[in-house]
């Protein structure tokens, strides 16, 4: 249906009633969405737009998978809610289907609206297990916007809301802008490590509940880890008796090519936190993998937390439907062999033909290309020309995700070769016209 007056509808309503996130509100002007289908999407005059944003990184999936739709139908036509304490079939299949995908020894999954409660009961469930408080998290990382999670994150978003206690941040390694004055990826990883010991040992291990970091930091940057970064974690954790709580909210459920991000390290947390790719948000959901022995510390005490949403079978049947098709339709196979033959490579030789780009890195569908004034200094490109380069990608039809000075290139899951080249050949071409 075509229809170019709702785009001004839509518009006109957004701006006298709806207030958004992150944003002073006086100078947005949204992006109007009528529908999508894969990895396209298109306003009411018919434009449309190639996805490389899976909007806030969540559309694994892509738009409107046809499977995932049915299910939720059906739910819907069974049994639209019911309450967390009694017994449903689908939340029940929904954490198996979690779990399938989750190491050896985790066996019980908490439900959660979305990604911030679940870094939120994730945390309570360290402190409970270890009778400690405090909480070490990186600097350069995104946790969510509530109490403990936003307080848990490393960007300016925590500073106007530092009302949890406990939380204590470290540099994490980023040969890019190293913290560290390293120059191989080695020395990097090294330092970092030691750096996170160092502070563990000053702030009292036996003060210590949880270490909680992105497997790979999203929205930071797709800041991928040294090989050996998460092993000398779960190292330290260990020597201390700390709980290791991997956020694999935005990285986890394909989007790295894996299940999950951190099982290339060789590693095994105590509690991993999802979201966003579990169902691709077609119905808000989110959780905690709980390990055996976390489990067991409420066999017979009280957990001291609860949502009424909490497995909401709606949500829920998403969840079944979404981790069935990407199983049946090898989805998290295309996003590795889309990262590796077609991605990776077509972004690396982005970087060799633009001085504006400092550096490429990422792996499956999850990349990001640093842009920088000076190559040299790699003194970032200021906000005026982010915001230039997302009109010029807006213009050419391709929905970006770009954050500070990075372009994130973080397509659906289910991206065709054709489609990657297509998006490449805009980023090259707006990018070309910046200079
Ligand atoms: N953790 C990570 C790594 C995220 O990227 C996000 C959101 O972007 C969250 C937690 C918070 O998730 P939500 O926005 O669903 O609460």
């Amino acid at each position: 249906m075509t229809d170019p007056s709702l785009d001004a509808e839509t518009l006109r309503l957004d701006r006298a009633h709806v207030f958004h996130s992150w944003s002073a509100q006086a100078g947005l002007n949204p992006l109007v969405i009528a529908g999508g289908a894969g990895c396209r999407l298109w306003d009411f005059s018919g434009r449309e737009y190639l996805d490389f944003s899976s909007q806030l990184v969540n559309t694994n999936i892509g738009h409107q998978h046809p499977v995932v739709v049915a299910a939720i139908k059906e739910q819907a036509d069974v049994l639209t809610t019911i309450a967390p304490a009694t017994a449903n079939l689908t939340r029940g299949r929904a954490a198996e289907a979690v779990l399938r995908h989750a190491p050896a020894g985790f066996s019980k999954v908490f439900f959660t609206n979305a990604g911030a409660d679940a870094i939120e009961n994730a945390i309570r469930m360290a402190r409970q297990h270890t009778g400690r408080d405090k909480v070490i998290s990186r600097y350069r990382s995104y946790h969510g916007n509530t109490g403990a999670a936003v307080v848990a994150t490393g960007d300016w978003r925590r500073l106007a809301n530092e009302y949890a206690r406990g939380h204590v941040h470290v540099f994490g390694p980023y040969l890019y802008r190293s913290e560290f004055w390293a120059t191989t990826a080695e020395e990097e990883c090294e330092r970092a490590l030691h750096h996170l010991e160092r502070v563990v040992q000053c702030e009292g291990p036996d003060d210590v509940a949880a270490i909680l970091l992105e497997s790979i930091p999203g929205t930071a940057g797709v800041i991928v880890p040294p090989p050996g970064y998460l092993a000398g974690v779960r190292e330290i954790a260990d020597r201390y008796e700390i709980v290791l709580i991997l956020d694999e909210v935005m990285a986890g459920f394909g989007r790295t090519g894996d299940w999950f991000a951190h099982t290339v390290d060789g590693v095994v947390p105590d509690l991993i936190t999802f979201a966003k790719g579990v169902n691709s948000g077609y119905v808000p959901a989110g959780g905690v993998i709980i390990s055996d022995p976390i489990a067991a510390t409420f066999d017979e005490r009280v957990f001291p937390g609860g949502l009424t949403y909490s497995g909401h079978p709606l949500a829920m049947a998403a969840i079944v439907a979404t981790i069935g098709a990407m199983e049946d339709e090898g989805i998290v196979e295309n996003a590795a062999a889309i990262g590796h033959d077609v991605l990776g490579p077509g972004l690396v030789e982005i970087t060799e033909r633009h001085a504006v780009v400092g550096e490429a890195r990422g792996r499956g569908v999850f990349w990001a290309l640093e842009l920088v004034a000076d190559a040299e200094t790699r003194e970032p490109l200021p906000a005026a020309a982010m915001g230039a380069l997302k009109k010029g990608l807006l213009d050419r039809g391709l929905v970006p995700f770009i954050a500070d000075n990075r372009l994130h290139v973080v397509p659906p899951c289910i991206i065709t070769p054709e489609e990657t080249r297509h998006g490449l050949a805009i980023i090259d071409d707006a990018l070309g016209s910046l200079a």
